[in-house]
């Protein structure tokens, strides 16, 4: 398995991120002490009867960073490398993501520190209902709504309502968002990040005088995101020459077929051994001349080790916290353009909002009508995060980050403190 090289720890990246906007925004201590950490903090202990008949002990969490402007939101992660850090860091994220894009959720995350690829479905089933079962006084459809995140599906989200579901006695699709479309899942969710990540390059390329037609694009992790992410990209005429996923990266200079990739990815589980490609070292990757680059997979990926080398003139974050700070760094002052992940990827949970309105509504939308709204929220938003860079002379990880704790700041200011 390939590994993000530098363990940075992201939640000191998060507070480190919270303090530089809180700064420019000039915010007194006070609201700072209100927003700046999370309200509540669950860590638990999931025993799971194994395939094997012996039990194993899983640890898990679920953080609620912010309820300020509504419900807790924020996906569940799978993963060994899960930590309570890491979860606080996600959940610090969605708080300010769901300002940015403006819709009326506070931040939440939740992960278990696993091995889904080592795992069953019978054993992921018995795990994720046993945690749903562990967090279930802190999940609700008006408090905190999971949705998926990193090696985490529309099943994880099916057992996590049907868990919820019968403890209480009926059918609650609007517990969790990301469902199966059977079960109140809405139109067009599954691509929705990926779909929002094209809109901010859109964007991007606009204000930048560039053309997507012929632009050359590198995808690092090729699941959810990256793909949808990529197949968009290839739609409008770029060139995505290289991708990766966690077993190895393929390149192709003339350009990768992208809809045979995903379709060999759905069949083998890996881009690997691609026909048409080659394949390169996962360093290599992000050290490619191209116009775009899409880190998609996990934290820190870009780091002080390896920024330097990095070829791309746009990066977009469709993956949460890809670059450390010191990258950050490295890039803005060699001009890179970055999308931040609080924008970028902010599709996926713009899409889970209008899966929840659809819920409580019990009214479905069709894909079109989901495609063009979620259009409008990101190109907004990007709009909104511009404006703040070009007036205030910050970059766009700064700018998105003031738009949204700016938002949070002003909210908590307006209700106060009770009791
Ligand atoms: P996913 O599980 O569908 O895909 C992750 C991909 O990354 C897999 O293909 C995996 O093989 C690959 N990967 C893992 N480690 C890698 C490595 N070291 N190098 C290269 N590839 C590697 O997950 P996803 O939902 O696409 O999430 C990816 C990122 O996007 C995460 O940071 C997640 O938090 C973020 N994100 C996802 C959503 C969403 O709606 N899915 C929304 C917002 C942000």
């Amino acid at each position: 398995m390939l590994t993000t090289a530098v363990a940075e720890n992201a939640y000191d990246l998060a507070l480190e991120n919270f303090d530089t906007a809180a700064d420019a925004l000039e915010l007194n201590q006070d609201i700072r002490a209100m927003i700046k950490y999370p309200e509540r903090v669950l860590m638990v202990t999931v025993p799971v009867r194994m395939d094997g008949g012996h039990i194993r002990r899983f640890e898990a969490y679920r953080v609620q960073h912010s309820s300020v402007r509504g419900p807790g939101k924020g996906g569940i992660r799978y993963h060994p490398q899960v930590t309570l850090d890491e979860v606080k860091a996600l959940a610090t994220w969605m708080t300010w993501k769901c300002a940015v894009v403006n819709i009326p959720f506070g931040g939440a995350k939740g992960g278990v520190t696993c091995d889904p690829k080592h795992m069953s479905q019978g054993e992921l089933e018995r795990m994720t209902r046993r945690y749903t079962s562990a967090i279930l006084p802190l999940i609700g459809p008006d408090q905190d709504i999971p949705a998926p995140d990193v090696y985490t599906n529309p099943q994880t989200m099916a057992w996590i309502m049907d868990t919820y579901s019968m403890t209480k006695g009926y059918a609650i699709p609007g517990v969790v968002t990301g469902k199966p479309i059977c079960l109140g899942g809405s139109l067009g969710r599954n691509e929705a990040t990926g779909r929002g990540v094209f809109y901010t390059i859109q964007c991007t390329c606009e204000h930048l005088h560039m053309t997507l037609k012929g632009a050359t694009v590198v995808v690092q992790g090729f699941g959810n995101a990256g793909s949808i992410a990529a197949q968009l990209l290839h739609e409008a005429g770029a060139k995505v020459i290289a991708v990766s996923d966690s077993t190895g990266c393929i390149y192709n200079q003339n350009g990768l077929n992208i809809p045979e990739v995903i379709h060999m990815k759905a069949l083998t589980g890996h881009v690997e051994g691609f026909p048409e490609s080659e394949a390169i070292d996962p360093n290599e990757l992000l050290a490619l001349n191209c116009d775009i680059l899409v880190p998609a997979a996990l934290e820190n990926a870009v780091h002080a080790g390896n920024a330097a080398a990095v070829g791309a003139k746009i990066i977009a974050e469709a993956a949460n916290g890809p670059l450390t700070p010191a990258a950050d760094r490295n890039l803005e002052n060699r001009g890179v353009f970055i999308i931040p992940d609080i924008l970028c990827n902010a599709g996926g949970v713009t899409v889970s909002y209008f899966e929840w309105v659809q819920d409580e509504q019990h009214l479905f939308w069709e894909a079109q009508d989901v495609y063009d709204r979620l259009e409008r929220v990101m190109k907004t938003a990007f709009r909104d995060v511009l404006k703040i860079r070009l007036d205030r002379k910050v970059p766009m990880r700064i700018a998105a980050n003031m738009l949204g704790i700016g938002r949070v700041a002003e909210a908590v200011q307006i209700r106060g403190i009770y009791p």
